[in-house]
This record gives structure tokens, sequence and C-alpha cells, in this order.
């Protein structure tokens, strides 16, 4: 049977499909193999969330073709669905099976190796959830719960590509995270573009029903749009007592200035992104992250100023800042572009506060005890990369193999990007 490679770039969510088409054509007995010099077929699950990202997958799939011109490959993710033209311009001899057909690889890997070119795109209600899988961290079951998104953020393709929110039924991730369980698994990171949409306002019961499967386990909610935390606000909070529950929010605000998340068409003011979290840190002691857009259309140097006004403020434990970039067919393309070079100055000003900002809320945990999941083994003998009850990232250092393990700590010194501890 043939070699298969599988290349994954992008979110949380495309991870998983990567894992997944790799476990399911293992499962129908191709070989998975870890570079694509010994593989007949190569696939690649593509993102095309950013300009440069599209840019860089693009080439590298160029050159592939370049240097194995005889090999079979496979164009999966969210280009088939975002930019089909380019790709069929570019690569015709390329398979095409979009993020939307991910359970159909098999079919589509066996009449590719036998040269037969297969298109599979166009929106699906395919539940991507009890996929065979081969994970990359056998510890971490990435949990896809939705696709899509009923927001229409003005600068966004990913929903172009994914399409109206399809939220997963409860019963089929709720076998999803058992059966990881029972692999051995001690991490779910429950991920979709938006997790606050999940089944219009139910993820809270999701997340209830998650805690109650027997195992020792953590749970790590991704990222999730203010205006659909809103609404569920007061039993979000109840689900994520649970012990289970990381206190991780993951809570993108994009701009700190109102005007400018109209024209975002973010559908939340600044206002409440404050108030979710000031509701979060009056119930938890919580890892805060979010993302910025930095240099959106129009936005003028007080508005940026705006933003890194509230950043101070909720002063966040990490801050994902994006450089502006148009993408295609979004209605934020067609207005007013800032010049790069100011994007480059507010890019290069806001993530230079916001590494200050990581090492003061690691100093934050200085002298915190407790116990740690260990996820990875580090560079150096003996340490070991652990997670705390809040998701911040612990290093430690152990004898033997603590893979999997939770072991107590102490915090004993903060660097911006983990808190060196020892064990207690
Ligand atoms: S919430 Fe906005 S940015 Fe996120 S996927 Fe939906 S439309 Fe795109």
């Amino acid at each position: 049977m043939t070699n298969v490679y599988v290349e994954s770039y992008g979110c949380s969510n495309s991870q998983a499909e990567g894992e997944a088409i790799a476990g399911l054509l293992k499962n129908s007995g191709f070989r998975i193999v870890d570079n694509e010099k010994n593989a007949g077929l190569l696939i690649f699950v593509t993102c095309y969330v950013k300009t440069p990202t599209e840019h860089k997958i693009l080439r590298r799939i160029s050159d592939i073709i370049e240097e194995y011109p005889r090999k079979k490959i496979i164009i999966s993710g969210c280009m088939p669905e975002g930019i089909h033209e380019i790709l069929v311009k570019k690569f015709p001899n390329a398979s095409l099976v979009s993020t939307h057909h991910v359970n159909d690889i098999v079919k589509a890997a066996k009449q590719t190796i036998k040269g037969k070119r297969i298109e599979l795109v166009g929106k699906s209600n395919q539940v991507k959830a009890c996929l065979a899988k081969i994970r990359k961290n056998s510890l971490i079951d990435i949990v896809p719960i939705s696709t899509g998104c009923n927001s229409s953020c003005s600068y966004c393709c990913v929903r172009l590509a994914k399409g109206k929110l399809f939220s997963y039924p409860k019963e089929d991730i709720l076998k999803e995270v058992r059966n990881s369980i029972k692999q051995g698994c001690k991490e779910m990171w429950i991920t979709s573009q938006d997790n606050a949409s999940y089944g219009n306002g139910k993820l809270p019961e999701l997340l209830n029903d998650m805690t109650k499967i027997r195992g020792d386990f953590m749970i790590r909610v991704g990222m999730m749009n203010p205006r659909n935390v809103l609404p569920i606000l007061p039993k979000l909070i109840r689900a994520y007592e649970n012990e289970k529950v990381y206190k991780f929010l993951h809570l993108p605000v994009q701009s700190g200035d109102d005007a400018i998340l109209k024209k975002m068409n973010r559908g939340h003011s600044v206002r409440d992104f404050e108030k979710i979290i000031s509701k979060f840190k009056q119930s938890f002691r919580c890892n805060l992250w979010s993302d910025v857009i930095v240099g959106f259309p129009g936005e003028t140097e007080e508005q940026f100023q705006n933003t890194i006004d509230l950043v101070k403020k909720v002063r966040p434990d990490w801050v994902n800042v994006s450089k502006y970039g148009s993408r295609p067919n979004t209605p934020a393309a067609k207005m007013k572009q800032v010049n790069s070079d100011a994007i480059i100055k507010r890019s290069i000003k806001l993530s230079k506060i916001v590494r200050q900002l990581s090492l003061e809320k690691n100093k934050e945990w200085l002298g915190w005890k407790g116990r740690i999941l260990l996820f990875k083994k580090g560079n150096k003998k003996n340490q070991w990369f652990g997670r705390n009850c809040a998701y911040k990232l612990f290093i430690v250092e152990l004898e033997g193999n603590n893979f999997g393990k939770f072991v107590n700590v102490e915090a004993i010194k903060a660097d911006k990007a983990y808190i060196l501890s020892e064990s207690v």
C-alpha cells in the first residue's frame, strides 16, 4: 500500500483534521510516514487566514511538485474552499478535498494514487467527531465541537471557507472524549471557529456533561467571540468552576476602539469585553489570552492608542498581535487601507508591551504551589513542560519518565514565556 505524508497548517481545528486524515488512512491500510521523501501521496491541510500564510503554503506545494513531479498530491483544509480557482490554475493535477470532506479522504486517496484527479469541495455537514486519529501528542485530544461561524467580521475569510455554524451532536462529542480518555489522553482541547457559539448557547451544558465523564483529565476551552459569550456568561462561569476546566480564557478583542470594532462588525463593544473579563477575574485566578489586529482600515493613531490603553488596563497574559492584511472577498478589503509602515510600527510597539506584560503576569505566580500536567519532555536532561490549573506553562526538572503525570510543584522563577518550578 502507498506511503502517505500529511502536513498540516493553521488553527487547532486544522491540526485536528490533519490528525484525523492520518488516522482514517492508516485504518484503511495506508502507511503514514513522517517525511515527504518516502511518501507516494502527499496531503497538505491548508490555512489561508492570512496572506503570508497563504503564500508560504503555495510556495511549499510548488517546491514539492518541482522536486517530486511524480508524487501524488491532495490539497485539503480551507484553501480548496477559499481560493479554489488559484489552486486549480497553479496545481491542475492535484486533488482537492476541502475541510468539509475530511471524512471522504480514504476514497479520495485511493482514486488519487490511481492517477485520477478528485475534487470534493462545497459546504457539507460532516461531523468530524469520533474519527480515528494519529495525534501529534498522544496526551492531547483536539476535540472539534462545530464548524463554521454565524458572525461576519468584516476582515475574516475563515467564515467564507467554513460557512455557517454547524454544531456537532453533543453525544458524538462526549463519545469522542470518552474514547480519547480510554486511549490515554489527559487534555481535551475544545476547538472551533468560535466555541461560545456552540449549539447557539449550549457550550456550558456541553462542558458540564464533559466534566461528568470519569477520569483525571483537563479541558481547555479555545477561542470565543465576546458577542457570543455575553448571553451565556453566568452559566459559562459556573461550568468553569469545575476543577477539570482550565481557568484559561481565550477572548479575541481585535481592537480597543469601539468605532473600529463597529467597522470590523465584531458585534461587541470594548465595554462588553471588559465586563466578561472582570466577571471571570472575580470568580477565578485566570490566564487570559486575547487577539488584536493592528492597522485595520481607517485606524488612526488615537484609535490604536485606545487599543494600547485597553491592553494595559486588562493586562492579558498573552496577546496574539496580527498586522491587518486584506483577504479576498471580505468587506474590509474594499475599505481605505492603512499604510504598511504604520502597521509595522504599531505591531512592533504593541508586541513589546505584550512581552513585558507576559513577564509581569508570570511573576505574579511566584510562590504558587500546586499540581501541573506534564505533557512534553524538554531539550535539557530531566526537563519537563507542564500546565497548571490555569493552563500556565511551567518547566520542572524531574528524573524518570513523567510523560502524562500530574506532579506537585512550586513556582520559583518567571520568564516571559514560562514559569520555572521545582517539585515539592
Ligand atoms: S468570529 Fe469573526 S473572525 Fe472568528 S471565524 Fe467568525 S467571522 Fe471569522
